[in-house]
């Protein structure tokens, strides 16, 4: 790592970046727009080059030239994102995310590329494991949790992929057509809260196309709604070779590309400035914008932020090795977290805690070679590894262990494993109308004959020495999951199947010994339906990082109280899911027809089973909920712009200490909005001693009650009563309130277009114009198709008699621009009474 020369925080503190960048000359400007190497941005003068490094559940720190894992130096590796999110625990997030500082600021890494926050659009998704959560204010609020943890202790963050990269499948070209509601409610909603209350120091765009433009190219995405709206004041930058239209990215906003764009790149933006394609204006900008964040990047490494409490030289001090010490609290942090992550999925019997004196036989090659985090940039290599077979045996005193079968079988083709999908084209298999991939015979890849047989042979052996093992075990712990292979980044899932040879022995094991639990491994969820009701116990394990082998062993004899909650619903089958007919799109272009009714949204519109509910997740304790209020923060019983605010009691009623991830969920029953039956809008942890107590506060900001009204362009919340439920997951609800909200002002314009009804409707012509339809005696049916007339076209009805001029007074006064409503409304009436008298 290079030696950095000594210079005044205070001092690169208070630089002016401008100044900086006003002194230098085009091209060296236009050089400051590109990444110098594969992980480092250009220098600008006086300034060491800004290194950035994946992550963001540890730190990837590569050589300057190399984008390969084999040359990264060793980092703790923290659960993944698909864990983080199942802690719904923000303190906790935090608190990794400061860790993760520590180690970027002892690797000299400036910026960890992370958090991922894209929506879980479809368990299909191959990188859904570096994703929070298929809920917009979980993904936002763990998200949010990473980021502040990380910033606090002086290392910069960039929330990724801005925005709607929900595939992986064409993830360079493919269009994500999604309507303006959708966009913003769905996939927006993440960034725009990380944004606003973490203010990430930069963000980085996606692949993806959005509506048919590059997500670095379009302005409106980039520039407009990014800091406009939200008021994001830091650097944006391309992913790894996104840039499509350089110039027209730095038009749109999109300040530094990534990885080196090299020579070529200065030049095309010089002559783009000197031709007048480019405003220098806009190279001025992105420039300031990389100076600044070199700036903050040597003002942070020259004050020493981001060291612990036992900072090095004090640890050295106190005759502790720093390295060894840091590894030590961070690999327990990670098992902590992990713990926290755990989600127990099932337990009927109480057959979970285990007793240590239990007689247990471990089955699965995953207990011993652990799956703990997802393959692509977002891998690192960690500083040990725990595995759960080891752990659980030093936890009891009686454990054989058979592998029952391997993990990526020699001769299956790559990707069948677990069904995945290649990278390029749309595939078909597995789709809607084709049979490939399907149940758990579609799982099953093609192999050499000979090679087959053999292979064969051995994954028999393999499970008759499982099942043996199983026989006489007080208690099996059946260890599945998904191959690497089978997820990740570059590649989709064509199903959400286990291995066949997994869900084989799983029903040959259950034949002999009925006594067991299920123990996953998984990026994102799998199809359970083939034997939840067959296996008293589940435990969803996810990707949990270099500790996850300990952390499961603590869950499983009980030094853990699993608290961990679903933050993807898990599906009866494929078929199910939200986006099943369209993932992953054709000839480059995918509909998000479903719209705002993602995940539970959407299992929940439809009333669809599902095999485990999003927020579900079980104790080894019960709890009771009791007296919900909602108050609004008003006399009159409107909520004011702090929002309302739930109270409920949450009481252990159970006989050990635990967790409850209490959640509150809001809707506006009968809107004319088309709504999800609930939603997410806060959720809280409580740790209650067995009998306690504790009344939860669960606030709901007014704003997160808002919808985006496509005829405002804007956030609007609708008035009305709203149902606040509070429960422990999105299907147990246990205590609802109603809460009467008022109304944003907001009156849509009336133009000739407006019909009718919406006149009827207006709150200044409204009255006038319903009371005379009213008293003009019309039928029913009358009345309907008046009502669907666009005003403007009265006067185009043969004898009317309304003229164009008095729909224009009619709009004048319904818009605050004019008079005579009365005389105007006449007329309509008038017209009316004749489309009457015509439909006779
Ligand atoms: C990934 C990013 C990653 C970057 C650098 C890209 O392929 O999409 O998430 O940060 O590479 O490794």
């Amino acid at each position: 790592m290079t030696k950095k020369p000594r210079a005044d925080p205070a001092a690169l503190t208070a630089a002016d970046p401008a100044a900086i960048v006003r002194k230098l000359s085009l091209e060296q400007k236009s050089r400051l727009l590109s990444g110098a190497s594969f992980w480092t941005t250009a220098e600008a003068p006086g300034l060491p080059p800004v290194y950035l490094a994946d992550g963001p559940h540890g730190v990837r720190r590569l050589d300057a030239d190399v984008g390969d894992i084999e040359g990264a130096v060793p980092a703790t590796c923290f659960p993944p994102a698909v864990a983080l999110g199942s802690t719904f625990d923000v303190a906790l997030v935090e608190r990794v995310g400061e860790a993760v500082a520590e180690e970027a600021k002892r690797r000299d890494v400036d910026v960890v590329l992370g958090p991922g926050i894209n929506i879980k659009r479809s368990p299909l998704c191959g990188r859904n494991f570096e994703y929070v959560a298929e809920d917009p204010l979980l993904a936002g609020e763990i998200g949010a949790a990473l980021v502040t943890g990380i910033q606090r202790r002086g290392v910069g963050t960039s929330l990724k992929h801005f925005a709607a990269n929900n595939q992986e499948t064409e993830r360079m070209r493919v269009s994500a057509d999604i309507d303006e509601r959708t966009l913003r409610e769905i996939y927006l909603r993440g960034f725009q809260r990380v944004v606003t209350t973490a203010q990430p120091a930069t963000i980085m765009s996606s692949y993806n196309r959005i509506n048919g433009t590059h997500t670095g190219e379009d302005r409106r995405i980039t520039s407009d709604i990014l800091r406009g709206e939200w008021g994001f004041e830091g650097l944006v930058m391309s992913d790894w070779g996104a840039v499509h239209d350089r110039i027209a990215g730095i038009r749109a906003g999109l300040d530094l590309e990534m990885p080196a764009g090299g020579e070529d790149r200065v030049k095309e933006i010089v002559a783009a400035v000197k031709s007048g394609a480019l405003d220098l204006a806009d190279v001025d900008r992105s420039a300031t914008r990389v100076v600044t964040l070199a700036l903050a990047a040597q003002a942070s490494r020259e004050s020493g932020a981001g060291s612990a409490a036992g900072g090095t030289s004090a640890l050295a001090e106190r005759g502790h090795d720093p390295e060894a010490w840091h590894d030590a609290a961070h690999h327990a942090l990670a098992r902590e977290a992990a713990g926290r992550a755990i989600v127990l999925l099932k337990n009927d019997g109480g057959l979970l805690p285990l007793a240590p004196q239990t007689r247990i036989a471990v089955i699965g090659e995953l207990a011993r070679t652990p799956r703990y985090q997802g393959a692509g940039s977002s891998q690192i290599v960690p500083t040990q590894l725990d595995d759960a077979l080891s752990a659980v045996q030093d936890s009891a005193t009686d454990v054989v262990f058979a592998p029952g079968y391997e993990l990526e079988p020699a001769g299956v083709s790559a990707g069948s494993a677990g069904g995945a999908a290649s990278t390029g084209g749309a595939g078909s298999a597995g789709r809607p109308g084709s049979t490939a991939g399907r149940g758990a015979g579609g799982t099953r890849g093609w192999r050499w004959p000979a090679r087959a047989a053999a292979s064969a042979d051995r994954a028999e052996a393999l499970a008759a020495e499982a099942v043996a093992a199983a026989r006489d075990a007080g208690v099996v712990l059946f260890f599945a999951g998904l191959p690497q292979s089978a997820e990740a980044e570059g590649r989709d899932r064509r199903d959400i199947e286990l291995p066949a040879a997994q869900l084989d022995l799983l029903d040959r094991v259950l034949e002999v010994n009925p006594r067991v639990v299920v123990v996953l491994s998984n990026g994102s969820v799998v199809r359970l339906s083939g034997f939840a009701d067959r296996v008293p116990a589940i435990v969803e394990g996810w990707l949990l990082g270099q500790a996850g082998g300990g952390a499961v062993a603590d869950v499983l004899f009980g030094r853990v109280n699993p608290s961990g909650r679903l933050a993807e619903t898990v599906p009866l089958r494929i078929q199910d899911t939200p986006a099943w007919t369209s993932f992953p799109g054709t000839g480059l272009h995918v509909t998000y027809g479903e719209g705002i009714f993602v995940g539970y949204r959407w299992y929940d519109a439809r009333d669809l089973t599902v095999q485990y509910p999003f927020g579900h997740g079980l104790s080894y304790t019960t709890f009771g909920y009791s007296g919900l209020g909602v108050s609004t923060g008003s006399t009159n019983g409107s909520i004011t712009e702090a929002g309302l605010t739930a109270r409920v009691t949450v009481t252990n009623t159970g006989g050990v200490a635990g967790r409850e991830v209490v959640q509150c969920y809001v809707s506006l029953p009968g809107s004319p909005v088309p709504r999800a039956p609930r939603a997410l809008a806060a959720f809280a942890i409580v740790d209650l001693a067995p009998g306690e107590s504790r009344e939860v506060e669960l606030t709901v900001a007014r704003d997160d009650l808002a919808y985006w009204d496509v005829r405002a362009d804007r956030w609007l919340v609708e008035g009305g009563t709203y149902r606040v439920e509070v429960g422990a997951s999105s299907r147990d609800i246990r205590s609802t309130a109603d809460a009467e909200v008022r109304a944003d002002a907001f009156v849509a314009p009336l133009t000739p277009q407006s019909s009718v009804g919406e006149a009827m409707a207006h709150p200044v012509i409204g009255p006038t114009v319903t009371g005379m339809l009213q008293g003009a005696g019309m039928s029913d049916d009358v009345l309907i198709m008046t009502q669907a007339m666009p005003l403007g076209r009265l006067a185009y009805q043969p004898g009317s008699g309304v003229t164009h001029k008095q729909v224009r007074q009619l709009l004048d006064v319904a818009n605050g621009t004019g008079g005579l409503a009365t005389r105007a409304a006449g007329r309509l009436l008038a017209a009316t009474n004749r489309l009457r008298r015509g439909s006779r």
